[in-house]
């Protein structure tokens, strides 16, 4: 017997660990500076959230949500995604009452969808995302649009592709869908089951299918921006405005309509090219949302928002393939190597020692030839060994050795802290591709 891990789902460790953890907390960073603060809501929610508020004309309520009974007969949903669970929580503990608008908020967390498994698509994935509601401005939208690219930035990304569209305010879609039900009808039959289902419960969904026939067939379909309400139209010129004045570049997609139900005025996605050929699909994806406050049983004055969530597992496969990574991964900076049982106690006292200073630190606890530590060391990529026997123990010194230029020095015990931070100061100062007389010299 075997045990493996759930058909779509996946283990994170090792570079992968810290990769993912070095993402968020660039992440959370951003969203700080834009004045977001964080949220965390429960994994599991009653399944007719979603239903209500993610849509249940979505793929991803109506085929992807990993839903069950749970002991107590209820209905209970891994969540698909971020937005509805926060909107709950926000609605529930009236926090429109209590905070200033807009209302900001950042998350991560994993989230859930029942969908085949490949490239970049799995069934538990990382999330993080943000929702700014309560407040309706174009500056908002932009803003958050601004947050994502930011982010991206950030972390290194230079092949940024943003995607946007406009889905219209409500009188727009209406008008709209009308005449997408009228170009599809007489397409319809020769379409896949799923576009059949899209045509009676949102047309414009349609426009998203992945089918390689159906998306020849969506070409020559009638375009958004041909029936924008005048006041659509502004909106939408007015966020490109704000969007372009900060120097981001765009891309109108007409096609992009997203997968959620509740998005009105400005969508996008985020896509990047990896230097590898791989296409993970968008990165980050989001846009403007009405009516969802009020849906969940908040005021309708409060139900302007906008939001987006992004991909970890996306975001770390790409820049894994371009190269953004090769500094994230975690580094062990001293490894202690005890010679000789006689020093074992005394050395384990230094070893915390070493961690309350702020360094990190492991040893052996079983005897080991010098060799098979070294061996050691290297492979956790410490940048020094501290070695202790006997004789130094004596004298209340040890042996401080750089393991990347080999150098050696003593020191002292008594002082250990301040030689350390020196150390650890002259490394920085000299980093991998320092071009000084020494360094030139070292390498020659
Ligand atoms: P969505 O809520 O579908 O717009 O998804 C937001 C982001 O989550 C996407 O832009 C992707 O980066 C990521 N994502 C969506 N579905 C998956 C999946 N099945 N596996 C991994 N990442 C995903």
């Amino acid at each position: 017997m075997s045990y493996i891990a759930v058909k779509g789902t996946h283990d994170i460790y090792g570079d992968e660990a810290d990769g993912y953890s070095y993402i968020q907390t660039v992440f959370k960073a951003i969203a700080e500076l834009y004045g977001y603060r964080g949220i965390e809501t429960p994994v599991l929610e009653y399944t007719n959230l979603f239903e209500r508020s993610t849509g249940e004309s979505s793929d991803v309520v109506r085929k992807e949500m990993y839903t069950f009974l749970d002991k107590g007969e209820r209905s209970v949903t891994l969540r698909p995604e971020g937005t509805a669970g926060v909107i709950r929580s926000i609605v529930e503990h009236k926090l429109y009452a209590t905070s200033d608008m807009p209302l900001k908020v950042y998350y991560t967390g994993p989230v859930f969808r029942y969908e085949r498994p490949q490239l970049g698509r799995y069934r538990q994935f990382l999330q993080a995302g943000v929702e700014c509601v309560g407040e309706d401005s174009p500056y908002l939208d932009a803003e958050c649009i601004c947050l994502a690219m930011q982010t991206f930035s950030m972390l290194g990304f230079k092949n940024l592709k943003l995607k946007v569209n406009t889905l219209g305010d409500a009188d727009t879609r209406k008008k709209y869908r009308a005449a997408l039900q009228e170009f599809f009808a007489t397409r319809i039959d020769d379409m896949c089951e799923d576009c059949k289902q899209r045509l009676k419960l949102n047309p414009m969904r349609i426009l998203d299918c992945k089918v390689k026939e159906d998306q020849e067939r969506v070409k020559d379909a009638p375009k958004m921006k041909d029936y924008l309400s005048p006041e659509a139209e502004e909106r939408f010129y007015k966020t490109l405005s704000i969007i372009n004045d900060m120097g981001i570049e765009y891309e109108i997609d007409d096609n992009l309509v997203r997968g959620l139900d509740y998005y009105g005025h400005i969508v996008f996605e985020v896509h990047a090219l990896s230097d590898t050929g791989k296409d993970y699909g968008a990165l980050a994806g989001g846009g403007h949302y009405d009516g969802m406050i009020s849906t969940l049983g908040g005021p309708a004055d409060y139900d302007a928002g906008v939001g987006f969530g992004m991909g970890v597992e996306r975001v770390y496969s790409m820049m894994k393939d371009n190269g953004l990574l090769n500094d994230v991964a975690h580094k062990l900076d001293i490894y202690l190597m005890p010679i000789g049982e006689s020093v074992m106690d005394e050395c384990y006292e230094l070893l915390e020692n070493i961690r309350l200073i702020g360094y990190s630190a492991i040893m052996p606890f079983k005897v080991a030839k010098l060799g098979s530590m070294f061996k050691k060391a290297e492979r956790s990529g410490a940048k020094f060994a501290l070695i202790i026997g006997d004789e130094e123990l004596e004298k209340g010194v040890a042996q401080l050795k750089n393991l990347a230029t080999k150098e050696q020095k003593e020191v002292h015990l008594a002082t250990l802290d301040e030689e350390l931070d020196a150390a650890f100061d002259e490394i920085e100062e000299h980093g991998d591709d320092c071009d000084c007389p020494h360094c030139q010299e070292k390498k020659n």
